[in-house]
């Protein structure tokens, strides 16, 4: 919960130009300890895109990389100890097939750079690798599968993904699929969960992969919340409330649903999903490229629009408003940090561009007067609550 705010004190106890400088002073302050929070402390962020973003253009990250917002280096800078690799299918395979056979590359090339680098990284396939590969000094890479394509229609696949280390599933992407029906879709053939999706349901809670609700429409996450006998995780949303008509976050009242099943919002930093005026942005270009029969990607096109319409980003403070709003919503315990690094393009905040710039958001939290205790919970306990009893249940469910 918040305290007093620093800047109230600050007035209370300073006067005239000497709170200037001891404002200065304390604003050097907050940084150094956003700084030592960050390293000191595990801290989880539940979506980054690597995997994908190397397909089409590689490169070693395990070392400096002239592309993208993930490297080991600026990953051990920004404090992040365990980023989900989002092992990310798009949609269109739900259609041609092909969602199992990239699922398993994906998870090798993310095998492939704990093998380049066995020093620096380590797959986790339980909640305690987290602290443990943090005492090793390694950078954990937990799975996360975005768009339960590859399951295609077989059960017995969430064993065989599991095995291979997902360890949640983002149960659609932009289009419905045989699973759940998508945000962004206006088909919604399920009017919520298939049939099938709700034997996923029951069977992701009785091996311990947590269910992502992400990117489903508002009818399959009521319904996954009927049926789930474990927490369950947003891995890369925001809020509706801040960015009002943007389906693909989630309402107050899903939140405070959300907060009732113990699961966690991880907050999506792309500004799309933060302010207003970014969202409408994206849908006055697609309708401007539309109309001048171009291609979104053209890059010709997007740069001469960029020009007469430079991109509003979202910066640290618009990221915190989020951030605050689930908070005083329903408390402490159900928000992280899901960025989406790497996987939303040139759309990141000021002040948020890439995994270095972790500790900007824990200075924030810091002037906002959140307690140490408190930014842990945000930084990577209220995640690792949901992952352990996840495993708890799953572990109940087999005895049982
Ligand atoms: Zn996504």
């Amino acid at each position: 919960m918040k305290k007093i705010s620093f800047w109230l004190l600050c007035s209370l106890t300073a006067a005239g130009t000497a709170m200037n400088s001891a404002s200065a002073a304390s604003t050097q302050d907050f940084a150094a300890k956003a700084q030592q929070l960050a390293q000191q402390h595990l801290l989880i962020d539940t979506h980054i895109d690597v995997p994908y973003r190397l397909v089409d253009h590689w490169e070693d990250v395990s070392k400096a990389t002239a592309k993208g917002e993930f490297d080991y280096p600026r990953a051990k800078k920004g404090g992040l100890n365990a980023p989900f690799m989002s092992i990310y299918i798009p949609a269109s395979k739900e259609k041609t097939g092909g969602g199992f056979q990239l699922a398993n590359q994906l998870i090798d090339s993310v095998e492939a750079i704990v093998g380049r680098a066995p020093d620096k990284f380590a797959i986790a396939y339980h909640s305690s690798d987290l602290q443990k590969h943090f005492n090793e000094g390694k950078i954990s890479l937990p799975l996360g599968m975005e768009n339960g394509t590859p399951i295609e229609g077989k059960l017995e696949n969430l064993q065989f993904f599991y095995d291979r280390g997902i360890r949640y599933i983002t149960l659609a992407h932009s289009e419905s699929n045989h699973i759940a029906d998508s945000s962004y879709d206006l088909r919604r053939p399920h009017k919520g969960l298939s049939a099938f999706g709700e034997k996923v349901v029951a069977e992701m809670n009785r091996l311990g992969i947590m269910i992502d609700v992400s990117h489903i429409s508002d009818d399959a996450f009521y319904k996954v919340l009927a049926l789930t006998k474990a927490p369950v995780v947003a891995s890369h949303s925001s809020l509706r409330a801040l960015v009002p008509g943007f389906e693909r976050n989630m309402d107050d009242k899903m939140i405070q649903a959300l907060a009732k099943n113990g699961g966690v919002i991880q907050i999506n930093f792309g500004s799309a999903f933060v302010v207003q005026r970014a969202n409408q942005w994206g849908l006055m270009y697609k309708a401007a490229a539309k109309a001048a029969g171009k291609d979104q990607d053209d890059p010709a096109f997007k740069a001469e629009y960029l020009k007469k319409n430079p991109y509003p980003f979202a910066n640290v403070e618009t990221v915190l408003q989020h951030i605050d709003h689930v908070v005083k919503l329903v408390g402490i315990d159900y928000v992280g940090i899901g960025s989406d690094f790497d996987g939303v393009g040139d759309s990141l905040p000021d002040g948020l561009k890439d995994v270095s710039m972790y500790p900007n958001l824990i200075e924030g939290l810091l002037q906002r007067g959140y307690s140490e205790a408190d930014i842990v919970k945000i930084m990577s306990g209220n995640t690792l609550r949901v992952w352990q009893q996840v495993e708890q249940i799953a572990r109940q469910q087999q005895a049982g």
